[in-house]
């Protein structure tokens, strides 16, 4: 299975100026093949091959005078960067004809030198780790690493990114071995919890970290001093840099807290569930979903991750089900309650909820169900359930609350959870 590893490097001023060149000719490489296929479709001709595409925007190109440059660079991020074009295409003809589940995936567009991220893909030809613990780049140089934890494996291609802030980090792609963890008894079901991070069926709760409150703190104070300055002004410029800065602050500490979560929840326990976040992410404030659920989205990838890696399962309910109108004791529903309300009593058993405690119980009964009905029987360990929604859960995730009595907020309804 392949996992990523990233690290903080930092070429040096030569360097940098060396990846700038690299960034851009990676980016008209890609933009003149995406313009190539689209002129052949254009015209009715068939869609070009990646071997013919490479050799009329690279090998052919390099001999005009107008991308003669494209020669003072390594070719193999070039040819990967066709890659990653014939990726995008396949995403979406993938996403088109419905063998790809999720969102819908539109045609590839044109990368501008404005982009926020940039990137480039070496593999093993182009690429090499130094005795000395520097990242050989073809091209480029050896790089310094900061190596933060240990790479498992060689890896077997390594991307650059350059980000917002102006920092670069190199991810490596490692193929490692399935690593099963001794089996343990214990199955959770994880509630997004509102004035904590988390809450699990067992009773543990997940507090939001102090450190990352005040680093959403700073992000916004950036974020007012920003929206304060007038447009086009160098003040705008460094304000802009500064909020780049304070968002990939909160996303390195929120990514470190969330492999630590991770890493302990899949250790100690064989099986666990998760609610959809694509329905619940509808009954929150713009503001909350973007700081909240952005880490919600990395918990789950993490947990899927490790769960693979490690023997264990994670489940993903997709049902809207009103959580937190079922009791998880006698399965009576008590009808919607406003956020407010963090304890009820239910009215047919009397029995007294934490609201996201039982949540997360009965997520984690809607979790042990859809794998014991699964098409294929139970799910064996270790094999993420697919997140494809069956046929009949299908449809606007809108139309999937409502037909649940559920409504979204800004519908006309009580956000309920
Ligand atoms: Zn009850």
């Amino acid at each position: 299975m392949h996992l990523r590893y990233s690290y903080r490097i930092y070429p040096t001023a030569g360097q940098r100026m060396a990846l700038a060149r690299t960034f851009g000719c990676a980016r008209v490489v890609y933009n003149d093949a995406l313009a190539a296929r689209k002129e052949a479709r254009r015209n009715g001709k068939p869609y070009q091959k990646s071997t013919d595409l490479q050799k009329l925007v690279i090998t052919a190109a390099k001999k005009t005078p107008e991308r003669s440059w494209l020669a003072s660079v390594g070719v193999d991020p070039l040819i990967q960067s066709l890659r990653d074009l014939d990726t995008a295409y396949r995403n979406f003809f993938d996403s088109v004809s419905g063998k790809r589940a999720g969102r819908p995936v539109g045609l590839p567009r044109f990368k501008s030198r404005k982009d926020s991220r940039q990137s480039l893909r070496f593999t093993r030809n182009g690429f090499r780790l130094r005795g000395n613990g520097k990242l050989n780049l073809a091209k480029i140089g050896d790089v310094r690493v900061k190596w933060s934890r240990a790479l498992p494996a060689d890896p077997s291609s390594v991307t650059v990114v350059l980000d917002a802030a102006g920092r670069f980090h190199a991810s490596f792609v490692v193929d490692v071995e399935p690593d099963p963890l001794p089996e343990v008894q214990s199955e959770v079901g994880i509630d997004l919890g509102l004035t904590s991070y988390a809450v699990l069926s067992d009773g543990q709760v997940i507090d939001n970290p102090r450190f990352l409150r005040k680093a959403v703190k700073k992000l916004k104070a950036a974020q007012r001093e920003l929206s304060r300055k007038a447009k086009g002004s160098k003040n705008r410029a460094k304000a802009r840099r500064k909020v780049a800065k304070a968002h990939a602050k909160v996303a390195d500490t929120r990514r470190d807290w969330l492999h630590q979560q991770t890493t302990r929840i899949i250790r100690e326990t064989q099986a666990v569930y998760l609610e959809d976040l694509n329905v619940r992410g509808l009954g929150r404030g713009r503001l909350a979903k973007s700081v909240h659920d952005a880490g919600w989205s990395t918990f789950r990838r993490l947990l899927e991750e490790k769960a693979a890696r490690y023997g264990r399962t994670v489940g993903i309910v997709h049902r809207a089900f009103p959580s937190s109108q079922l009791c998880s004791q006698c399965g009576h529903r008590d009808g919607p309650k406003p956020l407010a309300v963090r304890e009820w009593a239910c009215g047919a058993c009397g029995v007294l909820h934490d609201r996201d405690l039982n949540a997360a119980r009965n997520i984690l009964a809607a979790g042990q169900a859809d794998r014991l009905n699964a098409p294929g029987g139970p799910v064996r360990p270790g094999v993420a359930i697919p997140r494809q929604a069956r046929p009949d859960e299908r449809g606007t995730h809108l139309g999937d609350l409502r037909s649940t009595g559920v409504r979204a907020a800004g519908a006309g309804g009580i956000p309920t959870r």
